[in-house]
């Protein structure tokens, strides 16, 4: 089978792995001239499902269970198990509750469990929600790694190069490009982003910090850095993060602990979120032509899951002989 990918977003790497790890023959074209600099390299790399939960439908939610598990099959070394904490300050009790309404698969933590947890937010915080499932990767490593393995596969991969959805010569052709595919249903969604470094803070896993206007996360990363996040703005306006988004996250990251605000600050960058109305991500398929999109904030989670289903419809159709070209 031969398959052409469009996108080396997440949704893309992982469909063109999913594809040549069953044998199929993969050209992957980009579009820009390097893996990164799209939305994909803002991430947080949460692998975080039922967190998730708290605003996302059910399926997602199992589409994020299933992709944990790739995860941790195809990156064992690289998938940090240490789940996630969620916090809030006293005042904001309600939110915590309200959390832990919405949600499933965590235990309460007092203070003298968060302080086990996290030693350094010792004494920040009287009650957390623990979800010790969960887990996170380095999202820019997990795309250069993913980039690696295909080479190994021997996936041709053109960097600078536009693909088109109705290239001939392919059986298949995979179009996951974002906010670049036309399709009046999908909308952006603006996530501002920070990374900062500080060694006077240590964090084993990604913490959420709740508040009732400024919903926070951080996610630790090698070397002492920190990716602080991230606004969820209704707009696809490719811009570079307002003031009054890098103030409000550097605010709370103080809350969460008062070193933050001795944090150099490394990066600011911003990425547009395709989603749906529903904020499902889909997978399509029209003749040879198969669509996956609207990953919304949920990119990491779920693409493996989507990869795989595109994968699994494209073998079913060449294994009962509906191939086209
Ligand atoms: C700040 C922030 C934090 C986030 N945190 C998380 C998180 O913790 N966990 C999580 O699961 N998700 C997270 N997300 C969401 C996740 O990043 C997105 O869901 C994901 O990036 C969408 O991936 P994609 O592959 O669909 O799109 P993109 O990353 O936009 O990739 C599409 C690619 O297609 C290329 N392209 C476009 N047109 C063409 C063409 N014609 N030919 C060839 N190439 C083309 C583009 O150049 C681009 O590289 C976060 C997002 C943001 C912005």
């Amino acid at each position: 089978m031969k398959v052409l990918v469009n996108g080396a977003g997440i949704g893309g790497l992982c469909a063109a792995y999913e594809f040549a790890s069953r044998g199929a023959l993969v050209t992957l074209k980009e579009c820009n001239s390097s893996i990164g600099g799209n939305p994909s390299w803002q991430a947080g790399g949460m692998l975080a499902p039922w967190c998730e939960g708290e605003s996302a439908e059910d399926c997602v939610v199992g589409l994020g269970i299933r992709a944990l598990d790739w995860w941790k099959t195809v990156f064992p070394d690289e998938v940090v198990n240490n789940g996630t904490l969620v916090v809030a300050a006293p005042r904001d009790v309600a939110e915590l509750n309200r959390f832990g309404s919405q949600t499933t698969n965590f235990e309460v933590v007092d203070g003298t469990g968060i302080s086990d947890l996290e030693p350094h937010l010792s004494g920040r915080f009287r009650k957390g929600l623990f979800f010790s499932k969960e887990a996170h990767i380095d999202p820019r490593r997990a795309m250069q790694l993913l980039h690696e393995k295909l080479l190994e596969l021997g996936v041709d991969i053109q960097l600078g190069v536009e693909g088109q959805q109705d290239a001939p010569g392919f059986d298949f052709i995979v179009n996951s490009v974002g906010m670049k595919q036309k399709d009046v249903r999908l909308r952006g969604v603006r996530g501002e982003m920070l990374i900062v470094r500080t060694p006077d803070v240590s964090l084993s896993r990604p913490v959420r910090l709740l508040h009732p206007r400024i919903p926070l996360y951080i996610v630790p990363r090698a070397d002492h850095h920190f990716m602080i996040g991230a606004t969820m703005i209704e707009s696809d306006a490719e811009l570079r993060p307002t003031v009054r988004a890098v103030v409000e996250l550097l605010n709370a990251s103080f809350t969460l602990h008062p070193a933050f605000a001795e944090a150099e600050i490394v990066e600011m960058n911003s990425g547009v979120r395709p989603a749906y109305a529903d904020n499902v991500p889909r997978v399509e398929r029209s003749g040879r032509l198969i669509t996956i999109n609207g990953f919304y904030r949920h990119g990491y989670l779920t693409a493996p899951t989507l990869a795989q289903q595109a994968a699994d419809m494209a073998f079913e159709a060449a294994r009962t002989g509906e191939l086209t070209s």
